[in-house]
């Protein structure tokens, strides 16, 4: 029987939905934290470590493509195979087409894709050695539907589920599972600072705010990130690996 330790590299897995996503694979696989906040990574490293798991942190900006592979040698250092990996780690910003800050949208691309696809690249030679492994991108809803506002963020997300669907293509034969994750909005601090940005651009009241996000889910609720986590070991599991290349809609409806 092999003694090799399974792991899950998890970027932006120190808060929010990566959070969820790090304590829920934690049960299953040694996971790697990635992020840029070494105090969330620590602190969720603990919380994983008090339930008899197994975590590391690395703390790493993901635009930078030098700190994929320094997570990648981590994980080869502490002995541990790379199953699975979570691209994670992004960021939005929305406000008006037009006047748009081109540094923000260059900020934008630079996490959501090319932060995405420097972890994929790293971590593609441990994966197609293993002939195993599964490869979650977090896209969006706004993945598949265009929402006003939000060009950069909607664009980005666009890009991660052609990203998945074309690596669905590449190495299907060569047993990865490569799935784009498209979570309606889901609780913490990016749907919080998305209530924001409505109360001010229409002028209501955070309850307003609050009630036309939660309207936007035909269940009328903010996805808890425990739900997301859930579908990413459901997907991790590899039990049902024609999932691949197909967009994985948390909604409650569209
Ligand atoms: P969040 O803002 O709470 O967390 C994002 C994480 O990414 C943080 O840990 C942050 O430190 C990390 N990160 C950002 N830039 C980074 C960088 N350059 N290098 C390393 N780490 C970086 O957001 P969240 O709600 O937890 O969202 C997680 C993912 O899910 C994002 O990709 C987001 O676009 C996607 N998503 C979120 C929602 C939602 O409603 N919250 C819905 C659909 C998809």
């Amino acid at each position: 029987m092999s003694d090799k330790i399974v792991a899950s590299i998890i970027t932006g897995g120190g808060r929010g939905i990566g959070r969820a996503i790090a304590l829920r694979l934690a049960r299953d696989t040694a996971v790697l934290l990635v992020g840029r906040t070494e105090s969330d990574l620590q602190s969720t490293c603990q919380e994983i470590r008090q339930h008899g798991g197994v975590a590391e942190a690395c703390v790493a900006d993901v635009t930078a493509s030098a700190a994929a592979e320094r997570a990648v040698e981590m994980a080869r250092v502490a002995g541990w195979t790379i199953h699975n990996l979570i691209c994670n780690a992004g960021i939005g910003k929305s406000g008006p087409t037009e006047s748009f800050p081109k540094e923000t949208w260059r900020q934008i691309m630079a996490v959501n894709i090319e932060g995405s696809f420097n972890f994929i690249q790293a971590c593609l030679p441990s994966l197609l050695a293993a002939q195993q492994g599964t490869i979650c991108l977090l896209s969006s809803i706004s993945g598949l539907k265009g929402y006003a506002y939000t060009a950069a963020y909607t664009t980005s997300k666009h890009a991660l589920v052609g990203l998945a669907r074309a690596l669905a293509q590449e190495y299907g034969k060569r047993g990865l599972v490569v799935v784009p994750v498209c979570p309606g909005f889901v609780a913490g601090e990016m749907t919080d600072r998305t209530i924001r940005g409505v109360m001010k651009r229409r002028g209501i009241s955070a309850e307003e705010a609050t009630q036309l996000v939660v309207r936007a889910n035909p269940q009328r609720r903010i996805i808890p990130p425990e739900e997301v986590a859930e579908m990413v070991a459901f997907v991790c599991s590899g039990r049902v690996p024609s999932l691949s290349g197909n967009p994985l809609i948390l909604s409650g409806g569209e």
